[in-house]
């Protein structure tokens, strides 16, 4: 084998390492962006005000994405021009996370990565074929990878580590996307903690005897 070969078999498996890297979040880089989803609430529906434009985007049958929407978070609702209705009140993390799954299985490549791609059925198999690379891979081979949740409720307890300490001296611990402030915890504590309150994705919490 010539040293040429061994830098070619180096260079494959960095490169994909460095894909197996990529975190899930795929709202920024250069080839492939998505708007900011743009979420609000409206009595006691949730509006997806920019539907239309993810759907354009990402090149899928508005249809397509809110059933996959609609069961991926047990909800239902209505396409009703651009805007997408949920019934019910749904976090704007729920909806990205569910969006990022839904560009994972429906949409980018999975040999390349490449968002130019045809959804096609066939035989009842939705079938993914890359305009890029021409792979052609069933859908269902993929779909087992669901983004992980990383939900917390007001009520529950969790084990959380303090990671940090606040300017007022509270304890701050991670999950998901929330951070929580606890009082009287002390950084590097590992501890039972009950969520007292939510706000958006900052939670405040109480120490668990
Ligand atoms: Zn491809």
């Amino acid at each position: 084998m010539s040293a040429n070969m061994v830098d070619i078999f180096d260079y494959e498996s960095l490169l994909k390492r460095a894909r197996e890297n990529i975190p899930p979040v795929i709202y920024s880089g250069e080839r492939f962006q998505l708007p900011e989803a743009e979420i609000t609430i409206e009595g006691k529906n949730t509006i997806f005000r920019n539907f239309g434009e993810f759907c354009e985007k990402l090149d899928r049958d508005p249809q397509h994405l809110s059933k996959f929407l609609f069961r991926e978070l047990g909800t239902a609702g209505t396409i009703q021009g651009g805007r997408l209705v949920f019934k019910g009140k749904v976090s704007l993390s729920d909806i990205k996370d569910r969006i990022n799954q839904y560009v994972k299985t429906y949409v980018l490549c999975y040999e390349c990565g490449s968002p130019d791609t045809i959804l096609k059925k066939e035989d009842r198999i939705e079938i993914l074929v890359c305009k890029a690379c021409g792979a052609i891979r069933p859908v269902t081979a993929h779909i087992e990878i669901k983004v992980q949740e990383e939900k917390i409720e007001e009520g529950k307890t969790y084990e959380l580590e303090i990671i940090d300490v606040s300017k007022d001296g509270d304890g701050i611990a991670k999950k998901g996307n929330f951070t929580i402030y606890i009082p009287k915890a002390k950084k590097g504590q590992k501890l039972k903690v009950k969520i007292e309150k939510i706000k958006k994705d900052i939670a405040f919490g109480s120490i668990v005897p």
